[in-house]
């Protein structure tokens, strides 16, 4: 679909996009509006990772230029503390009748009362958080999960659809980032265990590319342990999804009541492998840090 096609039935006046935040995830997923021809302008902190846009794009040097000058803003941004700032900058404004969709993974407490407030200012408001990684943000097949008003929705899709192969709609403001933190805790979950069968099979003399081609062909297998595959045959972890994030997740998702008897344990592994200076390497790293606890 055209940018020329994207038009409100009510004004036939077309949206301008905008995108804050524009790091693993953001990046490819504003490639992803931008290749699809919409009219976007993008932003972010550190303004290096902006190059590479093509021309028809608007890089903006502020977060007011940004607002200002765009009708529906996206952000992805790392946690509760940067989706705050953002928007509290956000907040101060002229916002009326603009459409913001937060696709970060942060605290259900920080993003209900954050659509309140924006909802009091005039402007609607989408938790919209991602199931996938870089891959699939590259490819455009992330499972977006979101909470809010069906007309903010239809609003965003088309816009989303550009982003995303599945887009759920949960409910109320606050359900997209529900299902988010449930299906990362499962995540997490996967890891520890995936980072553990590869320990015991090492130390049962198997080699990794054997053991994970079996993993990845049985029952046992997932999208999950294929992305990790050859990160762990390499021992390169260089991130794709940080270690801090998961940890962030997990940490999230013990506020949002996840009081099962994994819990405590995930958080001592995450937490331990990020004090082992593993926090930037990519969440399967915490294979380094169990394999020193296990030695
Ligand atoms: P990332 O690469 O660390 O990018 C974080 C982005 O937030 C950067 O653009 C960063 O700007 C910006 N930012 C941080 N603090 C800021 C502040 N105070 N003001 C303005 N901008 C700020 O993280 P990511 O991997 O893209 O993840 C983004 C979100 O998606 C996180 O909530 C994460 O949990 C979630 N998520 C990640 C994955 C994944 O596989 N990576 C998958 C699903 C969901 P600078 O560049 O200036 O630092």
């Amino acid at each position: 679909m055209n940018f020329s096609d994207q038009t409100k039935s009510s004004d036939m006046k077309t949206d301008h996009i905008g995108f804050i935040g524009l790091g693993n995830m953001g990046y490819p997923m504003a490639k992803n509006l931008e290749r699809a021809g919409f009219p976007l302008a993008v932003y972010n902190r550190n303004i290096a990772k902006a190059k590479d846009f093509e021309h028809h794009t608007t890089v903006q040097s502020s977060i007011v230029e940004l607002v200002q000058s765009n009708d529906v803003i996206f952000s992805m941004l790392t946690d509760d503390k940067a989706v705050l700032e953002v928007y509290g900058i956000i907040l101060e404004q002229e916002i009326q009748g603009k459409l913001f969709v937060d696709m970060s993974t942060i605290s259900r407490g920080a993003s209900v009362a954050l659509a309140a407030k924006l909802k009091e200012r005039g402007a609607s408001f989408l938790d919209a958080p991602v199931a996938g990684s870089t891959k699939p943000a590259a490819d455009g097949t992330l499972i977006i999960m979101v909470g809010g008003e069906q007309a903010d929705l239809e609003r965003a899709r088309p816009y989303l659809e550009k982003m995303g192969k599945s887009i759920k709609h949960l409910g109320e403001n606050g359900k997209g980032i529900a299902a988010k933190l449930a299906i990362n805790y499962f995540l997490s979950i996967i890891y520890q265990g995936l980072a553990e069968t590869i320990l015991f099979s090492d130390k049962l003399g198997i080699g990794r590319s054997d053991m994970l081609e079996i993993i990845n062909d049985s029952a046992s297998g997932s999208g999950a342990t294929k992305v990790k595959t050859p990160l762990l045959i390499a021992e390169d972890y260089k991130p794709a999804f940080a270690l801090d994030l998961m940890l962030k997740d997990i940490r999230l998702a013990q506020q949002a009541g996840a009081n099962y008897p994994l819990i405590g344990t995930l958080l001592d592994t995450y937490q331990k492998a990020q004090g082992n200076g593993l926090g930037q390497q990519d969440v399967i790293g915490i294979i380094e840090s169990i394999k020193q606890f296990s030695i």
